[in-house]
Protein backbone atom coordinates (compact mmCIF):
# COMPACT_ATOMS: atom_id res chain seq x y z
CA UNK A 1 0.00 0.00 0.00
CA UNK A 2 1.97 2.81 -1.54
CA UNK A 3 1.50 6.18 1.68
CA UNK A 4 0.62 8.76 -0.01
CA UNK A 5 0.88 12.62 1.35
CA UNK A 6 -2.73 13.52 1.78
CA UNK A 7 -5.79 12.05 1.09
CA UNK A 8 -9.12 13.58 0.70
CA UNK A 9 -12.48 12.05 0.95
CA UNK A 10 -14.85 13.90 -1.03
CA UNK A 11 -15.00 15.63 -4.34
CA UNK A 12 -17.58 18.91 -3.77
CA UNK A 13 -16.03 22.19 -3.29
CA UNK A 14 -14.02 21.60 -0.29
CA UNK A 15 -12.51 18.82 -1.14
CA UNK A 16 -11.58 20.53 -4.89
CA UNK A 17 -10.21 23.38 -2.90
CA UNK A 18 -7.67 21.87 -1.24
CA UNK A 19 -5.83 20.28 -3.67
CA UNK A 20 -6.10 23.65 -5.99
CA UNK A 21 -4.79 25.10 -3.18
CA UNK A 22 -1.84 22.32 -2.53
CA UNK A 23 -1.18 22.12 -6.19
CA UNK A 24 -0.61 26.15 -6.36
CA UNK A 25 1.82 25.50 -3.74
CA UNK A 26 4.09 23.50 -5.45
CA UNK A 27 5.32 21.15 -3.16
CA UNK A 28 4.57 18.34 -5.42
CA UNK A 29 2.95 16.34 -2.62
CA UNK A 30 1.36 12.83 -3.06
CA UNK A 31 -2.37 13.66 -3.22
CA UNK A 32 -5.32 11.02 -4.28
CA UNK A 33 -8.94 12.33 -3.85
CA UNK A 34 -11.62 10.14 -3.44
CA UNK A 35 -15.12 10.57 -4.08
CA UNK A 36 -18.56 8.25 -4.69
CA UNK A 37 -19.80 10.22 -7.16
CA UNK A 38 -18.61 9.55 -10.38
CA UNK A 39 -19.36 13.49 -11.69
CA UNK A 40 -20.22 16.23 -9.92
CA UNK A 41 -23.23 18.40 -10.29
CA UNK A 42 -22.27 22.09 -9.60
CA UNK A 43 -25.27 21.70 -6.95
CA UNK A 44 -25.48 25.83 -6.63
CA UNK A 45 -27.10 25.47 -10.32
CA UNK A 46 -29.41 22.36 -9.68
CA UNK A 47 -32.49 24.35 -9.17
CA UNK A 48 -31.87 26.25 -12.78
CA UNK A 49 -31.45 23.19 -14.43
CA UNK A 50 -34.83 21.38 -13.98
CA UNK A 51 -35.88 23.74 -16.74
CA UNK A 52 -33.88 21.72 -19.67
CA UNK A 53 -33.00 24.91 -21.29
CA UNK A 54 -29.07 23.64 -21.25
CA UNK A 55 -27.56 20.29 -21.61
CA UNK A 56 -27.35 18.55 -17.99
CA UNK A 57 -23.66 18.34 -18.87
CA UNK A 58 -23.76 21.86 -18.50
CA UNK A 59 -24.19 21.40 -14.48
CA UNK A 60 -21.47 18.85 -14.34
CA UNK A 61 -18.24 19.59 -12.81
CA UNK A 62 -15.61 18.03 -14.65
CA UNK A 63 -13.40 15.71 -13.28
CA UNK A 64 -10.13 17.48 -14.69
CA UNK A 65 -10.76 19.90 -11.76
CA UNK A 66 -9.19 17.62 -10.08
CA UNK A 67 -6.93 15.03 -11.93
CA UNK A 68 -5.54 18.83 -14.15
CA UNK A 69 -4.38 19.68 -10.53
CA UNK A 70 -1.72 17.08 -9.44
CA UNK A 71 -4.00 14.75 -7.93
CA UNK A 72 -5.14 11.45 -8.33
CA UNK A 73 -8.85 10.51 -8.63
CA UNK A 74 -10.74 7.29 -7.49
CA UNK A 75 -14.31 6.88 -7.88
CA UNK A 76 -15.05 4.81 -4.54
CA UNK A 77 -16.54 5.25 -1.73
CA UNK A 78 -14.57 5.27 1.58
CA UNK A 79 -15.77 2.95 4.25
CA UNK A 80 -13.24 2.91 6.97
CA UNK A 81 -10.79 4.97 8.71
CA UNK A 82 -8.19 3.25 10.84
CA UNK A 83 -6.57 6.04 12.69
CA UNK A 84 -4.15 4.08 14.32
CA UNK A 85 -2.52 2.62 11.12
CA UNK A 86 -3.60 5.69 9.28
CA UNK A 87 -5.33 4.24 6.23
CA UNK A 88 -8.54 4.27 4.76
CA UNK A 89 -10.18 1.45 3.08
CA UNK A 90 -12.89 1.50 0.33
CA UNK A 91 -15.71 -0.42 -1.25
CA UNK A 92 -13.93 -1.51 -3.89
CA UNK A 93 -11.43 -3.50 -1.53
CA UNK A 94 -8.96 -0.54 -2.24
CA UNK A 95 -6.58 0.40 0.71
CA UNK A 96 -4.63 3.80 1.23
CA UNK A 97 -2.30 5.33 3.35
CA UNK A 98 -2.23 8.56 4.26
CA UNK A 99 0.03 10.96 6.19
CA UNK A 100 -2.71 13.63 5.96
CA UNK A 101 -6.49 12.87 5.89
CA UNK A 102 -9.38 15.16 5.26
CA UNK A 103 -12.90 14.61 5.13
CA UNK A 104 -14.44 16.80 2.81
CA UNK A 105 -17.89 14.22 2.63
CA UNK A 106 -20.24 16.79 2.44
CA UNK A 107 -24.13 16.81 3.35
CA UNK A 108 -27.22 14.96 2.43
CA UNK A 109 -30.70 16.04 1.78
CA UNK A 110 -33.00 15.44 4.48
CA UNK A 111 -35.25 13.08 4.39
CA UNK A 112 -37.81 12.44 7.22
CA UNK A 113 -39.57 9.46 7.65
CA UNK A 114 -42.97 10.92 6.51
CA UNK A 115 -44.75 7.29 5.28
CA UNK A 116 -44.71 7.32 1.27
CA UNK A 117 -41.84 9.91 1.18
CA UNK A 118 -39.47 7.30 -1.11
CA UNK A 119 -41.92 6.87 -3.51
CA UNK A 120 -42.15 7.84 -7.44
CA UNK A 121 -42.50 11.55 -8.29
CA UNK A 122 -41.02 12.61 -5.03
CA UNK A 123 -37.29 13.54 -5.34
CA UNK A 124 -35.09 15.92 -3.50
CA UNK A 125 -32.60 18.75 -5.14
CA UNK A 126 -28.70 17.43 -5.25
CA UNK A 127 -26.97 15.45 -6.99
CA UNK A 128 -27.17 14.95 -11.05
CA UNK A 129 -29.42 12.18 -10.63
CA UNK A 130 -31.55 13.51 -8.83
CA UNK A 131 -31.41 16.58 -11.58
CA UNK A 132 -31.94 13.95 -14.27
CA UNK A 133 -34.91 12.77 -12.46
CA UNK A 134 -36.33 15.78 -11.73
CA UNK A 135 -35.86 16.79 -15.78
CA UNK A 136 -38.34 13.92 -16.63
CA UNK A 137 -40.98 14.36 -14.11
CA UNK A 138 -41.48 18.49 -14.41
CA UNK A 139 -41.36 18.08 -18.12
CA UNK A 140 -44.99 15.98 -17.58
CA UNK A 141 -46.19 17.44 -14.61
CA UNK A 142 -48.93 20.02 -14.28
CA UNK A 143 -49.13 20.42 -10.69
CA UNK A 144 -45.77 20.89 -8.39
CA UNK A 145 -45.07 21.15 -4.66
CA UNK A 146 -42.48 22.38 -3.16
CA UNK A 147 -42.06 21.23 0.79
CA UNK A 148 -39.62 23.72 2.41
CA UNK A 149 -39.45 27.54 1.62
CA UNK A 150 -35.61 27.78 2.61
CA UNK A 151 -34.02 29.69 -0.42
CA UNK A 152 -33.11 26.35 -2.89
CA UNK A 153 -36.93 25.82 -2.30
CA UNK A 154 -37.82 28.76 -3.44
CA UNK A 155 -35.52 28.80 -6.14
CA UNK A 156 -36.98 25.67 -7.55
CA UNK A 157 -40.69 27.10 -7.02
CA UNK A 158 -39.94 29.72 -9.24
CA UNK A 159 -38.10 27.70 -12.01
CA UNK A 160 -41.13 24.93 -12.44
CA UNK A 161 -43.58 28.23 -12.30
CA UNK A 162 -41.44 29.18 -14.95
CA UNK A 163 -41.69 26.18 -16.74
CA UNK A 164 -45.69 27.09 -16.79
CA UNK A 165 -46.44 24.47 -13.92
CA UNK A 166 -48.87 25.33 -11.07
CA UNK A 167 -46.98 25.18 -7.67
CA UNK A 168 -47.53 25.67 -4.37
CA UNK A 169 -45.00 26.13 -1.24
CA UNK A 170 -45.30 24.61 1.92
CA UNK A 171 -43.43 25.57 5.22
CA UNK A 172 -43.73 24.45 8.52
CA UNK A 173 -42.28 27.81 10.43
CA UNK A 174 -44.81 30.74 10.20
CA UNK A 175 -42.50 32.66 6.97
CA UNK A 176 -40.31 31.33 4.72
CA UNK A 177 -36.26 32.16 4.33
CA UNK A 178 -36.55 32.71 7.79
CA UNK A 179 -32.67 30.95 8.69
CA UNK A 180 -30.96 33.94 6.65
CA UNK A 181 -33.33 36.87 5.28
CA UNK A 182 -34.76 39.78 7.51
CA UNK A 183 -38.69 39.79 7.97
CA UNK A 184 -38.78 42.91 6.04
CA UNK A 185 -37.27 41.49 3.21
CA UNK A 186 -39.32 38.33 3.36
CA UNK A 187 -42.84 40.56 3.08
CA UNK A 188 -40.96 41.60 -0.39
CA UNK A 189 -40.54 38.45 -1.63
CA UNK A 190 -43.92 36.51 -0.47
CA UNK A 191 -45.36 39.46 -2.41
CA UNK A 192 -43.30 38.84 -5.78
CA UNK A 193 -44.19 34.99 -5.20
CA UNK A 194 -47.97 35.70 -4.67
CA UNK A 195 -47.75 37.93 -8.64
CA UNK A 196 -46.02 34.98 -9.81
CA UNK A 197 -48.81 32.81 -9.14
CA UNK A 198 -46.92 30.43 -6.96
CA UNK A 199 -48.97 29.76 -3.41
CA UNK A 200 -47.35 29.97 -0.13
CA UNK A 201 -48.39 27.42 2.53
CA UNK A 202 -46.61 28.08 5.96
CA UNK A 203 -46.71 27.06 9.16
CA UNK A 204 -48.20 24.47 7.54
CA UNK A 205 -46.49 20.35 8.27
CA UNK A 206 -46.79 17.37 5.70
CA UNK A 207 -47.49 14.13 7.27
CA UNK A 208 -48.19 11.90 4.32
CA UNK A 209 -47.74 10.64 0.94
CA UNK A 210 -50.04 8.83 -0.65
CA UNK A 211 -50.23 7.47 -4.39
CA UNK A 212 -53.66 8.96 -5.85
CA UNK A 213 -55.07 7.79 -9.34
CA UNK A 214 -52.56 8.09 -12.80
CA UNK A 215 -49.47 9.01 -10.75
CA UNK A 216 -50.96 11.47 -8.72
CA UNK A 217 -49.27 12.19 -5.39
CA UNK A 218 -51.98 12.73 -2.34
CA UNK A 219 -49.85 15.52 0.36
CA UNK A 220 -51.77 14.75 3.75
CA UNK A 221 -50.70 17.80 5.81
CA UNK A 222 -51.76 17.85 9.61
CA UNK A 223 -54.34 19.80 9.60
CA UNK A 224 -56.52 17.01 7.62
CA UNK A 225 -56.28 19.00 4.14
CA UNK A 226 -54.78 17.63 1.57
CA UNK A 227 -53.01 18.56 -1.38
CA UNK A 228 -52.59 16.21 -4.99
CA UNK A 229 -49.43 16.62 -6.90
CA UNK A 230 -47.74 15.08 -9.87
CA UNK A 231 -44.20 16.43 -8.84
CA UNK A 232 -42.81 16.44 -5.23
CA UNK A 233 -39.57 18.49 -4.57
CA UNK A 234 -38.21 18.03 -1.28
CA UNK A 235 -35.87 20.85 0.19
CA UNK A 236 -36.26 20.44 3.77
CA UNK A 237 -32.34 21.20 4.67
CA UNK A 238 -29.54 18.43 4.92
CA UNK A 239 -27.78 16.92 7.39
CA UNK A 240 -23.75 16.61 7.25
CA UNK A 241 -22.20 12.98 6.78
CA UNK A 242 -20.61 12.51 10.07
CA UNK A 243 -21.13 8.56 10.04
CA UNK A 244 -17.96 7.46 8.58
CA UNK A 245 -15.95 10.19 11.25
CA UNK A 246 -18.52 8.54 14.16
CA UNK A 247 -17.55 4.64 12.69
CA UNK A 248 -13.76 5.79 13.20
CA UNK A 249 -14.42 7.02 16.70
CA UNK A 250 -14.09 10.88 15.86
CA UNK A 251 -15.22 13.18 17.89
CA UNK A 252 -19.18 14.22 16.17
CA UNK A 253 -21.33 16.78 17.08
CA UNK A 254 -25.49 17.83 16.12
CA UNK A 255 -23.96 20.17 13.26
CA UNK A 256 -20.80 18.30 11.74
CA UNK A 257 -17.52 16.99 12.61
CA UNK A 258 -16.06 17.79 15.72
CA UNK A 259 -12.92 20.52 14.57
CA UNK A 260 -10.92 22.68 16.43
CA UNK A 261 -9.79 26.02 15.16
CA UNK A 262 -7.31 25.00 12.48
CA UNK A 263 -9.89 22.38 11.11
CA UNK A 264 -8.56 19.41 13.20
CA UNK A 265 -10.42 16.72 13.87
CA UNK A 266 -9.97 14.56 17.25
CA UNK A 267 -8.17 12.11 14.57
CA UNK A 268 -4.20 12.09 14.72
CA UNK A 269 -3.85 14.28 11.09
CA UNK A 270 -7.00 14.09 9.66
CA UNK A 271 -8.81 17.13 9.34
CA UNK A 272 -12.49 18.33 8.14
CA UNK A 273 -13.89 20.94 6.28
CA UNK A 274 -17.23 21.81 4.33
CA UNK A 275 -20.69 20.92 5.11
CA UNK A 276 -19.48 17.75 7.20
CA UNK A 277 -17.64 19.77 9.62
CA UNK A 278 -18.89 21.55 12.19
CA UNK A 279 -18.73 25.51 12.49
CA UNK A 280 -18.33 28.76 14.43
CA UNK A 281 -19.59 32.27 13.47
CA UNK A 282 -17.02 34.67 12.83
CA UNK A 283 -19.12 37.05 14.79
CA UNK A 284 -19.01 36.06 18.13
CA UNK A 285 -17.31 32.66 17.51
CA UNK A 286 -20.43 30.47 18.33
CA UNK A 287 -21.59 27.08 17.06
CA UNK A 288 -23.90 28.22 13.95
CA UNK A 289 -24.77 26.55 10.53
CA UNK A 290 -23.48 27.29 7.43
CA UNK A 291 -23.92 25.16 4.18
CA UNK A 292 -22.50 27.32 1.76
CA UNK A 293 -20.07 26.68 -1.12
CA UNK A 294 -18.17 29.37 -0.27
CA UNK A 295 -17.31 28.48 3.36
CA UNK A 296 -16.59 24.89 1.79
CA UNK A 297 -14.20 26.88 -0.49
CA UNK A 298 -12.42 28.40 2.53
CA UNK A 299 -12.53 26.09 4.98
CA UNK A 300 -10.53 23.97 2.17
CA UNK A 301 -7.45 26.15 1.90
CA UNK A 302 -7.44 26.74 5.23
CA UNK A 303 -7.04 22.50 5.76
CA UNK A 304 -4.42 23.04 3.12
CA UNK A 305 -2.20 25.45 4.75
CA UNK A 306 -1.98 23.75 7.60
CA UNK A 307 -0.96 20.42 5.59
CA UNK A 308 1.64 22.81 3.92
CA UNK A 309 3.38 23.53 7.46
CA UNK A 310 1.36 27.48 7.88
CA UNK A 311 -0.60 27.27 11.10
CA UNK A 312 -3.57 28.73 10.37
CA UNK A 313 -6.84 29.59 12.32
CA UNK A 314 -10.26 29.36 10.59
CA UNK A 315 -11.99 32.75 11.59
CA UNK A 316 -15.83 31.28 11.66
CA UNK A 317 -17.94 31.72 8.66
CA UNK A 318 -19.72 35.14 8.47
CA UNK A 319 -22.56 32.94 5.59
CA UNK A 320 -22.33 35.56 2.76
CA UNK A 321 -25.47 34.18 0.48
CA UNK A 322 -27.47 35.29 -2.11
CA UNK A 323 -30.62 34.28 -4.31
CA UNK A 324 -32.90 35.59 -6.98
CA UNK A 325 -36.72 35.67 -6.89
CA UNK A 326 -38.09 36.34 -10.43
CA UNK A 327 -36.74 39.87 -10.97
CA UNK A 328 -35.92 40.35 -6.98
CA UNK A 329 -32.61 39.45 -5.89
CA UNK A 330 -31.50 39.11 -2.27
CA UNK A 331 -28.91 38.07 0.26
CA UNK A 332 -27.60 38.61 3.72
CA UNK A 333 -23.77 38.22 5.40
CA UNK A 334 -23.70 37.72 9.46
CA UNK A 335 -26.43 37.88 11.51
CA UNK A 336 -29.82 38.66 11.09
CA UNK A 337 -31.47 41.22 13.86
CA UNK A 338 -33.36 38.00 15.40
CA UNK A 339 -29.80 35.77 15.20
CA UNK A 340 -28.37 38.92 16.85
CA UNK A 341 -30.77 39.43 19.42
CA UNK A 342 -30.59 34.91 19.80
CA UNK A 343 -27.13 35.28 20.80
CA UNK A 344 -27.04 37.97 23.55
CA UNK A 345 -26.04 41.05 21.63
CA UNK A 346 -27.50 44.64 22.23
CA UNK A 347 -28.65 45.06 18.54
CA UNK A 348 -29.07 48.62 17.00
CA UNK A 349 -30.65 48.40 12.90
CA UNK A 350 -30.49 51.16 10.58
CA UNK A 351 -32.69 50.94 7.47
CA UNK A 352 -32.30 52.38 4.08
CA UNK A 353 -34.06 52.41 0.42
CA UNK A 354 -32.16 54.51 -2.36
CA UNK A 355 -32.50 54.34 -6.33
CA UNK A 356 -30.11 51.53 -7.47
CA UNK A 357 -29.42 54.01 -10.40
CA UNK A 358 -29.85 58.30 -11.14
CA UNK A 359 -33.53 58.70 -10.99
CA UNK A 360 -33.83 59.53 -15.01
CA UNK A 361 -32.24 56.75 -16.06
CA UNK A 362 -34.15 53.41 -17.68
CA UNK A 363 -35.10 50.97 -14.97
CA UNK A 364 -34.20 52.74 -12.28
CA UNK A 365 -35.56 50.66 -9.07
CA UNK A 366 -35.59 50.62 -5.00
CA UNK A 367 -32.37 49.01 -3.19
CA UNK A 368 -33.57 48.17 0.19
CA UNK A 369 -30.86 47.77 3.22
CA UNK A 370 -30.74 46.79 6.67
CA UNK A 371 -27.26 46.60 8.70
CA UNK A 372 -27.18 45.20 12.20
CA UNK A 373 -24.64 46.76 14.75
CA UNK A 374 -23.91 45.44 18.33
CA UNK A 375 -24.75 48.61 20.27
CA UNK A 376 -21.65 47.67 22.56
CA UNK A 377 -18.61 48.40 20.38
CA UNK A 378 -20.63 49.98 17.18
CA UNK A 379 -19.26 46.78 15.11
CA UNK A 380 -21.22 45.74 12.40
CA UNK A 381 -22.33 42.20 12.65
CA UNK A 382 -25.19 41.85 9.77
CA UNK A 383 -26.47 42.84 6.96
CA UNK A 384 -29.23 42.36 4.18
CA UNK A 385 -30.35 43.65 0.80
CA UNK A 386 -32.95 43.25 -1.39
CA UNK A 387 -32.86 44.97 -4.91
CA UNK A 388 -33.74 44.05 -8.58
CA UNK A 389 -31.43 42.68 -10.89
CA UNK A 390 -28.07 41.19 -10.58
CA UNK A 391 -26.07 43.08 -8.51
CA UNK A 392 -26.97 41.82 -5.24
CA UNK A 393 -24.28 39.74 -4.32
CA UNK A 394 -21.71 42.37 -4.83
CA UNK A 395 -23.53 44.37 -2.34
CA UNK A 396 -23.83 41.71 -0.15
CA UNK A 397 -19.90 41.06 -0.55
CA UNK A 398 -19.34 44.52 0.61
CA UNK A 399 -21.24 43.78 4.08
CA UNK A 400 -19.28 40.61 4.33
CA UNK A 401 -16.16 42.34 4.27
CA UNK A 402 -17.07 44.96 6.23
CA UNK A 403 -18.02 42.23 9.43
CA UNK A 404 -14.49 40.50 8.19
CA UNK A 405 -12.58 43.68 8.49
CA UNK A 406 -14.19 44.60 11.86
CA UNK A 407 -16.31 48.02 10.40
CA UNK A 408 -18.17 50.22 12.68
CA UNK A 409 -21.27 52.59 12.36
CA UNK A 410 -18.49 55.12 11.89
CA UNK A 411 -16.88 53.62 9.25
CA UNK A 412 -20.04 52.57 7.49
CA UNK A 413 -21.05 56.33 7.57
CA UNK A 414 -17.88 58.17 6.50
CA UNK A 415 -16.52 55.42 3.67
CA UNK A 416 -16.15 56.16 0.15
CA UNK A 417 -17.84 55.10 -3.22
CA UNK A 418 -18.12 55.49 -6.86
CA UNK A 419 -20.93 56.53 -8.17
CA UNK A 420 -22.61 56.31 -11.73
CA UNK A 421 -25.64 57.16 -13.88
CA UNK A 422 -25.86 53.38 -14.60
CA UNK A 423 -24.27 51.61 -11.93
CA UNK A 424 -24.68 53.23 -8.93
CA UNK A 425 -26.76 55.77 -6.80
CA UNK A 426 -27.07 59.50 -7.16
CA UNK A 427 -23.68 61.10 -5.13
CA UNK A 428 -25.71 61.99 -2.72
CA UNK A 429 -27.35 58.35 -1.56
CA UNK A 430 -25.40 55.47 -0.68
CA UNK A 431 -27.56 52.32 1.04
CA UNK A 432 -25.31 51.59 3.41
CA UNK A 433 -24.08 55.19 4.38
CA UNK A 434 -27.75 55.70 4.90
CA UNK A 435 -28.76 52.20 6.66
CA UNK A 436 -25.69 53.06 9.00
CA UNK A 437 -26.87 56.88 10.02
CA UNK A 438 -30.31 55.49 10.14
CA UNK A 439 -28.52 52.95 13.08
CA UNK A 440 -26.80 56.16 14.60
CA UNK A 441 -29.85 58.01 15.23
CA UNK A 442 -30.83 55.03 17.36
CA UNK A 443 -27.84 55.16 19.41
C1 LIG B 1 -29.61 22.72 -4.66
C2 LIG B 1 -28.51 23.40 -3.94
C3 LIG B 1 -28.22 24.73 -4.21
C4 LIG B 1 -27.20 25.38 -3.54
N1 LIG B 1 -26.94 26.68 -3.83
C5 LIG B 1 -25.92 27.32 -3.21
C6 LIG B 1 -25.61 28.67 -3.52
O1 LIG B 1 -26.27 29.31 -4.36
N2 LIG B 1 -24.59 29.25 -2.84
C7 LIG B 1 -23.85 28.59 -1.90
O2 LIG B 1 -22.90 29.15 -1.32
N3 LIG B 1 -24.11 27.28 -1.60
C8 LIG B 1 -25.13 26.65 -2.22
N4 LIG B 1 -25.41 25.33 -1.91
C9 LIG B 1 -24.63 24.66 -0.87
C10 LIG B 1 -23.33 24.08 -1.44
O3 LIG B 1 -23.61 23.35 -2.59
C11 LIG B 1 -22.67 23.21 -0.39
O4 LIG B 1 -22.43 23.98 0.76
C12 LIG B 1 -21.36 22.63 -0.91
O5 LIG B 1 -21.59 21.76 -1.99
C13 LIG B 1 -20.62 21.88 0.19
O6 LIG B 1 -19.44 21.40 -0.34
P1 LIG B 1 -18.70 20.12 0.28
O7 LIG B 1 -17.50 19.88 -0.56
O8 LIG B 1 -18.54 20.31 1.73
O9 LIG B 1 -19.74 18.93 0.14
P2 LIG B 1 -20.49 18.26 -1.12
O10 LIG B 1 -20.65 19.22 -2.22
O11 LIG B 1 -21.69 17.62 -0.54
O12 LIG B 1 -19.47 17.15 -1.59
C14 LIG B 1 -19.15 16.05 -0.78
C15 LIG B 1 -18.76 14.89 -1.65
O13 LIG B 1 -18.25 13.81 -0.86
C16 LIG B 1 -18.75 12.59 -1.34
N5 LIG B 1 -18.66 11.58 -0.28
C17 LIG B 1 -19.37 11.58 0.88
N6 LIG B 1 -19.01 10.50 1.61
C18 LIG B 1 -18.08 9.83 0.90
C19 LIG B 1 -17.35 8.62 1.13
N7 LIG B 1 -17.49 7.90 2.25
N8 LIG B 1 -16.46 8.20 0.18
C20 LIG B 1 -16.30 8.93 -0.95
N9 LIG B 1 -16.98 10.08 -1.23
C21 LIG B 1 -17.86 10.50 -0.30
C22 LIG B 1 -20.18 12.97 -1.74
O14 LIG B 1 -20.75 12.02 -2.58
C23 LIG B 1 -19.94 14.31 -2.42
O15 LIG B 1 -19.56 14.15 -3.76
C24 LIG B 1 -26.44 24.67 -2.57
C25 LIG B 1 -26.72 23.33 -2.29
C26 LIG B 1 -27.74 22.69 -2.97
C27 LIG B 1 -28.03 21.24 -2.66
Amino acid sequence: MEKQDVVIIGGGPAGRSIVHSLHAAEKNLSITLIKDEPVNVNRCAVPYGINGKREIEKYQIPNRLVTDFNADLMIDRVEEIDVNAKQVQTAKGTGYEYHHLVLATGSRPIVPPIPGIDGDGITPVRSLADLARRRELAAKSTNALVIGGGYIGIEVAVVLQEMGLSVTVIEMLPRILMATTEPEFVAAVEEKLDTMGICLMTEQKVVAFERASAGSIRVGLDNGDGLDADLVVLSMGVAPNTELAAKAGLEVGRTGIWVDEQLRTSGKDIYACGDCAQKFSFVNQMPVRGEFGTNAVFMGKVVALNILGNPTAFPGVINANATAVGDLSLGSAGFTEAMARDAGIDAVTGFSSVMDKYPMMDGVASVLTKLVFDRRNGKLVGGGVLGKGVCTAAKVDFISFAIQMGATLEDLVSYQYATHPELAAKPSDNTYVFAARDAKKKI
